[in-house]
């Protein structure tokens, strides 16, 4: 929250504060998926994977390029923390500033989850939302944020001097060191802002403070991504639970998420991503 100003208006404020706003990144321009073609590709698939995620835990999962994967609220609601990763080259991963300001602050379907520079492509696409009907609440909030990072031991050590090892930032690092074969401290540089799964969030009007409030998931919601690279995914049923009321603490009630994985062709129309064209000047 910001503290009152110090300098008063000048003459002409009302004038410098209508300016006109414009869209920074109007991504119109980005090929939309086909909705028909997704429709028969999801409709010849079969599910050939799932992977159960522990509450307060995380696990990796794996889709190759042209695949469908979706992420499932099962016993009750709960916010997942999801990072993607290029799975020949986990340092190219999802790049949720950039993803913010081409699609919003929240995703859902026909949104992508671009990677990031020099790589900007198309990690995943959303290709199906239960939640879609939530739109935006009257105050203000939305599912599926790209605002927040993920609950994390140094900023919970910051604002209250306890150590929790369970935060979204500790359980999606332990499970790339698992995945990866490296030590904690190497791959912890990989872990990455989240696309917050389930989680409802906004800005206070008044002060523009980001919020949360209680997930409206219920078990059977979904998000559905079609992967238009080979992707590892990571993702932790994070400690606060439906984030109703706090997390980074063991006192929420907090339930396992469902990733499930098909096979089947890809929708008519799909093509692997890309890295960006842009070249630089020699
Ligand atoms: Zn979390």
């Amino acid at each position: 929250m910001k503290p009152p100003p110090l300098h008063s208006a000048p003459v002409d404020a009302a004038e410098r504060v209508s300016a006109r706003p414009v869209v920074c990144y109007p991504p119109e321009v980005i090929p939309i998926l086909d909705r028909s073609a997704v429709e028969s590709a999801r409709a010849a698939r079969t599910k050939v994977g799932e992977v159960l995620v522990p509450p307060r835990d995380a696990r990796v999962f794996q889709v190759p390029a042209g695949q469908f994967f979706r992420i499932i609220s099962v016993e009750g609601a709960q916010v997942g923390d999801l990072n993607l990763h290029n799975a020949g080259d986990l340092t190219e991963r999802f790049f949720s500033g950039k993803t913010r300001a081409l699609h919003g602050t929240h995703l859902s379907t026909g949104d992508r989850m671009w990677s990031t520079l020099p790589h900007l492509r198309s990690l995943a696409t959303i290709t199906d939302d239960t939640l879609d009907w939530y739109g935006y609440d009257s105050d203000g909030g939305g599912v599926h944020d790209v605002i927040g990072t993920r609950c994390d031991p140094y900023t919970h050590q910051l604002l209250t001097g306890d150590d929790y090892h369970h935060c979204c930032h500790s359980n999606l690092t332990r499970a790339l060191a698992n995945y990866a074969a490296r030590p904690e401290h190497e791959v912890e540089l990989l872990v990455h802002d989240v696309l917050n799964v389930f989680m409802c969030t906004g800005f206070t009007r008044d002060t523009h403070q980001y919020f949360m409030k209680a997930s409206p998931a219920r078990p059977g919601d979904y998000l559905e991504f079609l992967a238009d690279v080979d992707l590892v995914g990571v993702l932790s049923a994070c400690p606060g639970g439906d984030c109703g009321d706090e997390h980074s603490s063991d006192t929420a009630i907090c339930h396992p998420l469902l990733v499930e994985i098909f096979d089947g062709p890809s929708p008519v129309g799909w093509k692997l991503a890309e890295p960006s064209a842009y070249v630089w000047p020699t």
